[in-house]
């Protein structure tokens, strides 16, 4: 419903050419969750503003349920950007104005229907869960109600699309969670889809269906998120999830381990690893102890990764850990112990 075709930024400062997006081609389909991430500068708040055409592509063309919007002008853009809702890092609420005035304020502004103004704020504020706020200042909330302020007036029209710049980096985790939650509700109830970017992989994880990774303009890697945590493609992708996948052998524990054979398991999709550990220590005469793990769901699937030490005879040793390979999707690194532990990463 949302298509992105072949669509270029450039920005000329000082007679300096900037490509802060090139030749981005992609779908997103209705009522889903997709995420844009990517290191800062990438390009993710140019290309995602393209979308309701706050940002005029240089080249390249906007289809918004396959209505080529790209030219748009005057009421016909204001009709169109009354099906896209947008929220932001900062919040951008009116400080002067209560809760209530600031949705009350987005459905003015469209020509909303005098009379039936009330009732739609109330039903807003609700959805938001914020009831009993609708006479505070924002100053008097926290970052994650003023977040919900945003939702509720970004809502006010009926929008079919919610695009989200950085909606939870000014928050805690706390109040990042609370703000997720509320989305994937919105997300549910109402079929809208939202366009989510973002720095914070924890974020992708927890939130989106489909993500796009970009660096310097570009989409390098687009896939359902499982996918990009489990398998990445592109270097990006992989340095972006590494502190999210990586596990190190924990400090002082190398004195510890026994002699023996240390594998880096990791461990994806439907394949369990705990039966794995101790059908393999039935069948070989070997003991396997685990070192370090971790294990994350994404979309309800299990992706983590493990660190055992295998000892016993060199021979049953191997069979182990042949057997091993040949049952979890892959054992990425395996160091022998000898005298000295070698560094892991
Ligand atoms: P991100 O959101 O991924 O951090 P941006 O889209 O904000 O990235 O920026 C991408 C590149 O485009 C950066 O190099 C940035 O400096 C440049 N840029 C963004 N907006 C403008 C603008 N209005 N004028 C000039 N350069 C811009
Ligand atoms: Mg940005």
């Amino acid at each position: 419903m949302i298509e992105l075709k072949d669509v270029s930024v450039f920005f000329n400062i000082k007679g300096n050419n900037v490509e802060a997006v090139k030749d981005i081609n992609v779908k997103i389909n209705k009522g889903d969750i997709f995420g844009i991430v990517g290191l800062s500068g990438a390009g993710k708040s140019t290309l995602v503003r393209t979308i309701n055409l706050l940002q005029k592509p240089t080249k390249g063309k906007i289809f918004i349920n396959d209505e080529d919007i790209t030219e748009l002008k005057g009421e016909a853009l204001r009709q169109i950007r009354l099906k896209i809702g947008m929220i932001f890092q900062h919040f951008n609420l009116i400080s002067g104005k209560t809760v209530y005035q600031n949705i009350e304020f987005a459905l003015k502004a469209n020509n909303y229907p005098k009379d039936k103004i009330e009732n739609r704020v109330e039903e807003l504020l609700k959805l938001v869960y914020l009831q009993d706020k609708a006479k505070a200042y924002p100053a008097n909330l926290s970052g994650g109600q003023k977040q919900r302020v945003g939702i509720a007036r970004a809502l006010a029209n009926n929008p079919e699309i919610l695009l989200c710049d950085e909606a939870t980096s000014a928050l805690d985790l706390e109040n990042t969670q609370e703000i997720l939650k509320l989305l994937k509700e919105i997300n549910k109830k109402y079929g809208i889809t939202i366009v989510f970017i973002t720095h914070e992989m924890e974020v992708a994880k927890s939130l989106f269906n489909r993500v796009a990774v970009m660096n310097r303009g570009e989409i390098v890697e687009v896939n359902d998120v499982y996918s990009i945590f489990a398998n990445p493609k592109d270097e990006v992708t992989k340095s972006l999830i590494h502190k999210n996948l990586n596990i190190e052998l924990p400090r002082g524990v190398e004195g510890l381990i026994e002699e023996g054979k240390l594998l880096k398991i990791y461990y994806k999709g439907e394949k369990s690893v705990n039966p794995l550990i101790s059908e393999v220590s039935k069948k070989f005469e070997v003991y396997i102890s685990i070192i370090h793990g971790k294990i994350d769901y994404i979309n309800d699937k299990p992706l983590g990764i493990l660190l055992i030490n295998i000892t016993g005879d060199t021979e049953e040793i191997r069979k182990a850990e042949n057997y091993i390979r040949c049952n979890v999707s892959q054992v990425d690194k395996i160091y022998s112990f000898e005298k000295e532990v070698k560094k892991i990463g």
